[in-house]
């Protein structure tokens, strides 16, 4: 059975009071629970202030992006080997905001991912189709295309430190839109055939999140789904209690799926 996995995505919010504070509420709220795996990605600068504000929790540090080199003359960004001194175990790489945004390409999101991997990170790699691209039938080729790119020349040896995140772009932050639960079980099955083609039998464990208006009302519905074995979770990360809601719901499908097994 494959552990859920909820994962805070704080983006540009917070300043350090509200970070400190946030990252407070959620390491009382989860307390040391290990049913479920659950991680907060704040800014950068605040990395520091949440580790020591998580510490006696079971809630692990992550961070949104990295730069794929160990050190060196790259000014402004971040090293893994940084991230890991700051007691970071996560890293979100590929999310669709700084694939439009800041033009990452797949094959530089690839660098990324076995650097990350390298040096001893976990990964959640994120991927998602346009609504431009859903209208016109892309998406499967879409994500295939990203999963391809993405995880080029990777080992199965690195399944188990890998998580993929399937964010439909079109159902991120006030879009008022969601993918349904069936939607979102449906492409889960097309990412999930995709890592099986690549990696074989070892793609049966890997946990795909899913990531776009996750809310405590929907959060039910949607990890209920076979394939949806958590959630990344952008705008009701930055209030404790939808966050921790959203936590509870998962620990609950945990407990409803380990009686159906
Ligand atoms: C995200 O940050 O990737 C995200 C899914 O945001 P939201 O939950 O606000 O849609």
């Amino acid at each position: 059975m494959r552990q859920k996995f909820i994962i805070g995505n704080w983006k540009m919010h917070t300043n350090a009071d509200e970070a400190g504070r946030l990252a407070k509420a959620i390491a009382v709220g989860v307390g040391t629970e290990d049913r479920v795996c659950v991680a907060v990605c704040p800014p950068f600068p605040y990395l520091a202030l949440v580790a020591s504000n998580l510490k006696g929790s079971s809630v692990a540090l992550g961070a949104q992006n990295l730069y794929p080199e160990k050190e060196g003359a790259f000014t402004g960004e971040v090293s893994p080997t940084m991230l890991l001194d700051l007691g970071c175990k996560f890293v979100i790489l590929g999310h669709s905001e700084r694939r439009q945004k800041l033009g990452e390409s797949n094959g530089f999101i690839n660098q990324k991912v076995h650097v990350a991997l390298d040096a001893g990170l976990n990964v959640i790699l994120c991927v998602g189709e346009t609504l431009e691209q859903r209208e016109a039938n892309q998406t499967t080729e879409v994500l295939e295309q990203q999963i391809i790119l993405g995880l080029a020349a990777l080992s199965a040896d690195s399944l188990p430190r890998l998580s993929i995140a399937y964010e439909p772009i079109w159902a991120i932050g006030n879009t008022g839109h969601h993918a349904t639960p069936e939607q979102a079980e449906m492409e889960h099955i097309v990412i999930r055939k995709r890592l099986a083609q690549m990696f074989g039998k070892p793609a049966q464990s890997v946990v795909i999140q899913y990531g776009g208006s996750v809310k405590p009302e929907n959060a039910a519905a949607l990890l209920s789904q076979p394939n949806v074995d958590g959630a990344l979770i952008g705008g009701a990360s930055l209030k404790a209690e939808q966050f921790l809601a959203i936590v509870q719901v998962a620990i609950k499908q945990t407990q409803t799926d380990v009686k159906a097994k």
